[in-house]
């Protein structure tokens, strides 16, 4: 269906409405397809984060929105109106690269203003519209510096403000803190979030740091290869993981072979290394199986070290631990029939487990009873 109508009667995220709307958008460089018919909608006053490696489009996806670039195919619109073909500037839209591109001969007030001034405003306005975007992003007194008189995150908030400035209908951010140092950037994170919730500007945020996606986003879109993967809160990407790729982006996860053995009461029993399991059907993922081989998924902070005894499932030898300042991950050596060996990351708060298990020792390993996904062996390559 085309939909050159509205998009707002489409189905939306939070039955809330839709501020950003690509339907079918196909993207190719000669003769690759970077974008495959790409379908997303972003609710108003969304933070919505576009989490993948490098290479798999995000940039393109925001080149696209921002008209930057033209797509061969589909349909974006922003605030309902159809913008395939508007040119960028007519857009109204904010945009922080991620070297920033500050006009390295003007000063900061002259580099946030810019925008407006291309737009015709009168100066009196401009002067004050910079004035309060500056206090906004905590620029106050630095009006007269040249960019090479900042520091990284001063020069980070300018970009910020002169996206801010022209009161964008969407603020795209592609990857704005990787000049950043570590401790720099955990606090931007919370400023951007801060002034973003603060104006309900609709904003796409572009990185592939699983840890910034997760920790600032209303919805997260993850992508591989020209494709969201699957787009959800952190919460649910993090907890019920609907494709194989998602599960091993987003944090650190064990995928162990397990053989499907039967099904009861809306569980399903799996032989996994010397014993069985029982996950809930639900966490079998895509519903379908051939009754064989199975991969089950589990995180770090699920497993339990326990003392080695007749019930324990997996069993197996202490290989290292690492010290992670707030947690210990502990990696174990489990021997699984038939499929060998294979190293199991547990993930403890405390030291106590360094301490109770050294190097070497022999332990059983506790699984959850819930948590668990199970995804069929195909599904890694679908
Ligand atoms: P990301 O931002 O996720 O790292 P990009 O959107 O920059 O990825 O790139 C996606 C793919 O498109 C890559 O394979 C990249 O090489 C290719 N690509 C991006 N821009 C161009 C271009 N202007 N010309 C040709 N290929 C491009
Ligand atoms: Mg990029």
């Amino acid at each position: 269906m085309r939909s050159s109508d509205s998009p707002m009667s489409a189905e939306d995220p939070h039955g809330a409405d839709i501020a950003v709307s690509l339907e079918g958008v196909v993207k190719k460089y000669r003769d690759q397809t970077v974008l495959h018919a790409l379908t997303l909608k972003i609710a108003r006053g969304e933070f919505l984060t576009l989490l993948g490696p490098s290479g798999c489009g995000k940039t393109t996806l925001l080149n696209l929105i921002a008209g930057f670039a033209e797509a061969d195919n589909g349909e974006i619109f922003i605030d309902g109106q159809l913008v395939t073909n508007l040119p960028a500037h007519q857009r109204h839209i904010g945009i922080v690269f991620q070297n920033y591109a500050l006009f390295p001969h003007m000063n900061v007030e002259r580099n946030i203003g810019y925008g407006l001034k291309m737009r015709g405003v009168p100066a009196q306005e401009i002067a004050e519209r910079v004035a309060d975007v500056m206090r906004l992003v905590k620029l106050d007194g630095l009006g007269q510096r040249k960019p090479k008189e900042l520091s990284g995150g001063q020069q980070q908030r300018v970009a910020l403000a002169r996206a801010l400035v022209i009161r964008p209908k969407v603020l795209l951010l592609d990857e704005p803190f990787s000049a950043l140092d570590k401790s720099l950037r955990g606090a931007m994170q919370v400023e951007i979030r801060d002034i973003q919730r603060q104006l309900g500007v609709t904003t796409v945020f572009v990185t592939h740091d699983q840890g910034e996606a997760l920790s600032m986003s209303d919805r997260i879109a993850v992508m591989s290869a020209g494709r969201i993967r699957q787009i959800a809160t952190p919460d649910a990407l993090y907890r019920s993981p609907q494709d194989p790729f998602v599960a091993s982006f987003l944090g650190d996860v064990n995928i162990l072979p397990a053989q499907y053995h039967g099904e009861q009461g809306g569980m399903i029993q799996l032989r996994l290394g010397s014993g069985l399991i029982s996950v809930n059907r639900t966490r079998l993922v895509g519903q379908q199986h051939d009754g064989g081989r199975l991969d089950v998924y589990i995180r770090p902070e699920q497993i339990q070290l326990e003392p080695l005894h007749a019930q324990s499932v997996l069993s197996g030898t202490v290989v290292n631990h690492v010290f992670q300042g707030d947690h210990i991950n502990t990696y174990v050596d489990v021997d699984i029939p038939v499929e060998g060996r294979q190293r199991v990351m547990v993930r403890s708060p405390g030291l106590q487990a360094m301490q109770q298990w050294p190097v070497s020792a022999v332990v059983g390993l506790a699984l959850p009873d819930d948590g668990i996904s199970i995804f069929q062996p195909e599904a890694r390559h679908a």
